[in-house]
């Protein structure tokens, strides 16, 4: 192997691509990471270094939390000189709370971090887990002629298709297909080759990297619906230390008209909360002025979330919370775009 042939760590936090079928009870458990590596002896053929990492014990992602992203970001940075690139493999159901996570803990990111995962267990036929992962070594590698990564941007890499992070939502419970960035292009398509949407993607931070550790949970996010209860709405908005609300609203940000609905919002706004409105629809974004009952919640003291996915919108709540910011400043980073996660057109 060349002194200077490309790096890559692989962090395995667990998920379906390393769990193995118990025989007594048919339910899928994790099985550490050699294993793992048995049954891709693919990746001993590509030139490069390649070094991991192993949570132990490797975890289903429904139990992904902060603390276990603060442990992959403090991984990260006390590797981030040794390696042209990272690879996440997580499980699928909270992935792309993860991504959105990790984009705003890495701050000034100029290398990829690249997470995927699998459908089905790396051990069985028809996996979906080799090519994923395989794939994903590559993107994490790659440079250009002048040796700067083609990628330097926390990427769910997912059956053929490289998406920001902060931008994807799991869509498929079952298909290979599972996840989408539904308001954001791909960073790359991969077939015979792998086609990078250049012009998509960030570019690397000129600053040294800045990882950030904290968040704060005191967050909840609503679903309206029609018939949704005033005590409901009452209950929710009163739980004890509660700081901010994401509001999954209908179409292009409305809601309920009715006197008492805007009253709750707009009492909770001025005890402090901060109200975040994204939309319901899996596509597009909140426009407030655009209806009566959009405009009623900008007046009532609700902030925008532009064209954010529910999970990227929780998160950064809980990271600027987290960070200590005051209101003002919490509301006006909400309303930027920190890490490409929302489109803005100024
Ligand atoms: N329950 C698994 C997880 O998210 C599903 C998967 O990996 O696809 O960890």
């Amino acid at each position: 192997m060349q002194p200077d042939c490309p790096s890559v760590l692989l962090i395995y936090t667990g998920g379906t691509i390393g769990m193995i079928e118990n025989p007594e009870t048919g339910a899928l458990e994790t099985f550490n990471f050699d294993q793992l590596l048995r049954h891709v002896p693919e990746l001993k053929r590509f030139n490069y270094r390649i070094a991991s990492y192993q949570f132990n014990p490797p975890i289903d992602s429904s139990d992904m939390e902060p603390s276990l992203w603060a442990k992959i970001v403090r991984i990260i940075s006390d590797n981030y000189n040794q390696f042209d690139g990272f690879v996440i493999l997580h499980g699928t159901d909270t992935m792309a709370y993860t991504a959105s996570a990790l984009s705003f803990m890495l701050e000034n990111l100029a290398k990829p971090v690249i997470l995927t995962g699998s459908q089905l267990p790396i051990g069985t036929l028809r996996t979906d887990g080799k090519e994923n992962l395989i794939t994903a070594i590559e993107i994490a590698a790659a440079k250009h002629p002048d040796g700067t990564p083609i990628v330097p941007e926390v990427c769910i890499f997912f059956e053929n298709e490289l998406m920001r992070g902060n931008r994807t939502t799991k869509i498929n419970a079952e298909n290979f297909n599972a996840f989408r960035s539904f308001n954001y292009p791909p960073l790359a398509k991969v077939g015979i080759h792998i086609r990078y949407n250049e012009h998509f993607i960030r570019k690397p931070a000129s600053y040294p990297l800045k990882p950030h550790y904290l968040f704060d949970t005191n967050v909840v996010m609503l679903t309206l619906f029609p018939g949704i209860q005033e005590s409901i709405i009452n209950s929710v908005l009163h739980v004890p230390n509660l700081k901010a609300v994401v509001l999954k609203t209908f179409g292009s940000g409305n809601a309920p008209q009715k006197k008492w609905f805007i009253k709750q919002l707009k009492d909770a706004a001025e005890r402090g909360i901060i109200i975040v409105n994204i939309t319901q629809c899996q596509s597009g974004a909140v426009e407030m002025k655009r209806y009566e009952t959009g405009l009623q919640l900008l007046q009532a003291g609700v902030i925008s979330g532009y064209d954010s996915t529910p999970e990227c919108a929780v998160t950064k709540l809980m990271f600027l919370l987290g960070h200590g910011f005051s209101l003002n400043e919490i509301r006006r980073n909400m309303d930027s775009d920190l890490s490409g996660e929302i489109t803005k057109e100024d």
